[in-house]
């Protein structure tokens, strides 16, 4: 697994006619090597694959990275990787311009005055946006986790709890089922607040006749699920149910629809053109979906102004939204993974409109 994405970044350095690249970003360090730790970078070259970290690491490391090359760097990390491209000879080092900060790159730059660095896009963000059979398989089962939680809080939730009770209980519910932790803030957004796109949850006590919308996903063995589903206590209202048979329609077309080939502009499209031919697009205004994988956004994205296109094994979110300000907001949210011939839903729990109390 870990010698094949080699393999494959070393043909995606040689098509970008990169020498070196140097691996900064704690994902793909982790993507690349296997090694799980908060510290290190990797060197790689046609013939070189190299890990350095500190002492902390130092059993750790070479243990989880046994494609990797060790080296336990110095005090001052610039002073270790300094030695080692000058023993390579390397000229020209490919830096990941996405996430190296301004200042890192200065210091680089006056530890290595014999080394040109070229900030590059990361070719590990390339390969991470296909996931492979082993992240699949996580990625669906942090989904189960995201599943089961779901089932659990229609049970339990109630009239008169606090939003922020009802993301503990999620919270503590994933973690029981073997989640490292939530994928991001859990948001739980009741009444009035459900018209907020990302309304974390707050100490608003859940009434009575109201939308709630639950977001939330699991962090498991480094990967993070994503669902969204949206109930309601008590009676609805006509424009209750108006409201969520459109996002339901607008969800299920993009379902229906996505498949490899497609832009992410086209992807948004599926579930956009339902709520705009309902007379709702004002009050839909963030895109239908996003990459999941490591990290909770990451490429590529459906949206309207993406032109990546859909291959198989991208994993991405279907998520269309409405949002009424003063009123309420419906959103509905599935992880699925790009097949040859169209997708498959990782997320499983039901989307009728739930109706509790
Ligand atoms: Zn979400
Ligand atoms: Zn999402």
């Amino acid at each position: 697994m870990i010698q094949n994405r080699l393999k494959k970044l070393r043909q995606l350095m040689k098509e970008r006619n990169l020498e070196a690249l140097l691996i900064t970003n704690a994902n793909n360090r982790r993507y690349m090597t296997g090694f799980t730790g908060s510290a290190g970078v990797v060197v790689v070259t046609a013939d070189r694959a190299v890990l350095l970290s500190d002492f902390r690491y130092r059993t750790q490391a070479p243990r989880e990275a046994p494609d990797f090359e060790f080296i336990e760097h110095s005090l001052v990390m610039t002073d270790t990787v300094g030695e080692l491209l000058g023993s390579m000879g390397v000229k020209e080092l490919a830096v990941e311009g996405g996430s190296l900060t301004v200042s890192a790159f200065e210091q680089y730059k006056a530890a290595w005055p014999g080394v040109k660095l070229l900030p590059v896009d990361s070719p590990v963000d390339r390969l991470r946006m296909v996931k492979d059979e082993s992240e699949l398989a996580i990625i669906q089962e942090a989904a189960d986790i995201a599943d089961r939680t779901f089932s659990h809080i229609v049970d339990w939730i109630r009239p008169g709890m606090t939003e922020r009770e009802v993301a503990l209980e999620i919270e503590f519910f994933m973690r029981a089922q073997g989640a490292t932790s939530s994928s991001f803030d859990t948001i739980v957004a009741s009444g009035e607040r459900s018209a907020l796109p990302h309304g974390v949850a707050s100490d608003r006590v859940i009434g009575k006749d109201e939308f709630v919308k639950l977001d939330f996903g699991a962090y498991y063995k480094g990967y993070c699920s994503d669902i969204t589903r949206t109930i309601f206590i008590g009676k609805p209202t006509d424009k209750h149910r108006e409201i969520y048979e459109i996002v339901l329609e607008a969800q299920l077309a993009c379902l229906a629809g996505l498949k490899p080939g497609l832009t992410g502009k086209q992807g948004d499209a599926l579930a956009r053109d339902v709520i705009e031919r309902h007379g709702y697009g004002d009050l839909f205004g963030h895109g239908t979906g996003h990459g999941i994988g490591l990290e909770i956004h990451e490429a590529p994205r459906l949206s309207r102004s993406s032109s990546a296109v859909l291959e198989p094994g991208m994993v991405v979110t279907v998520e269309p939204g409405i949002y009424v300000p003063g009123f309420g907001g419906v959103r509905i949210e599935d992880d699925v993974v790009l097949t040859d011939g169209g997708i498959r839903i990782l997320t499983s729990s039901p989307k009728e409109l739930l109706i509790v109390g």
